[in-house]
């Protein structure tokens, strides 16, 4: 049952962070219009199911105007609105109490804000602790989103029940993650990636949508596009055993992708969604429909 929709309001960014499982940047493409953000909404009514929205990016505040009634326009249908954002426009608590201001007399639930040494290195002064020290002066539900650059972890206390090491850091290799950061890390077992570590693919509790109207249920893998076909429409017929993708994956996680789509995958592979994303990269131009947008495969 959907609960949620999140607004991915640009692919486009002011940095250009290694782990970033979309491939955002600032020469990247694809914003939203107000007209496909009501037209997302309606339909998110339409379903009845649906209670919070999320807008997000890329970076959601270099557009600033139409966040700002992206979000009015979502809470006057009902929605909880919350923001994801890396803060770089908090200059300072003061300025950035001026940013957060309409956000909080529209009543947003929350404001992640990206916090961390991938985005701002080991500066003492990064924007983003202007911007949570404002929202707390509002009175924002605010919180910090910390990763860390992954690495294996050496102690017996934190390999998994396989005693396979685990990769430390919350970053899951995908789009440029896998680019910058698999090649240092230990391998796992192809026969061990069985499952879908991090998403209920038969019944997903959200979704991510795009300017391309791509209805994503993880980054990259669609659910139909919503220009074509109603998103309440695509939710409502949505069977995760006849999806493409989505089908072999939770009949047998990564591997099953490889072996239902007789895969020729050479390589290692340091997790799940390291090897999905790999297959997934392979049956790109077989399912236009199932797997994009192209952005997110670092091909745009
Ligand atoms: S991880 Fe966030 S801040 Fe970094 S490039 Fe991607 S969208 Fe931008
Ligand atoms: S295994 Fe695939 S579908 Fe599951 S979370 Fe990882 S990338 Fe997403």
């Amino acid at each position: 049952m959907i609960t949620g929709i999140h607004f991915l309001l640009t692919y486009s960014c002011n940095l250009t962070c290694d782990h970033c499982f979309l491939f955002c940047s600032p020469t990247s493409k694809g914003t939203m219009t107000m007209k496909q953000i009501r037209t997302v909404l309606e339909e998110s009514k339409r379903l009845g199911t649906v209670r919070e929205t999320y807008f997000e990016g890329g970076e959601s505040f270099l557009f600033y105007p139409v966040l700002v009634e992206g979000i009015r326009f979502a809470r006057e249908m009902g929605f909880e609105a919350g923001i994801v954002t890396n803060g770089y426009w908090a200059t300072s608590v003061e300025d950035a109490m001026l940013w957060l201001t309409p956000l909080f007399q529209l009543g947003i639930s929350d404001l992640s804000v990206s916090d961390d040494e991938l985005h701002y290195g080991d500066r003492p002064d990064s924007p983003a602790r202007c911007a949570l020290e404002a929202a707390k002066t509002l009175g924002i539900p605010a919180r910090s989103l910390c990763k860390a650059k992954p690495e294996a972890r050496q102690s017996p206390m934190s390999t998994d029940d396989k005693g396979t090491p685990e990769i430390s850091g919350g970053i899951k290799l995908r789009g440029r993650a896998v680019e910058k950061f698999a090649g240092g890390l230990p391998a796992r077992k192809r026969e061990e990636l069985r499952d879908c570590p991090y998403e209920d693919l038969r019944d997903p509790k959200r979704v991510h949508i795009d300017v391309y109207g791509t209805v994503q249920i993880c980054q990259g893998i669609s659910m139909g596009n919503c220009w074509k076909t109603p998103l309440s429409k695509l939710v409502s017929e949505y069977d995760a055993e006849k999806h493409p993708i989505c089908g072999p994956l939770v009949r047998g996680g990564p591997i099953g992708l490889i072996e239902e789509h007789s895969l020729d995958l050479k390589g290692e592979y340091v997790d799940a969604c390291h090897l999905c994303y790999a297959a997934r990269l392979d049956l790109l131009g077989k399912f236009p429909e199932h797997l994009g947008p192209r952005q997110v495969y670092g091909l745009e």
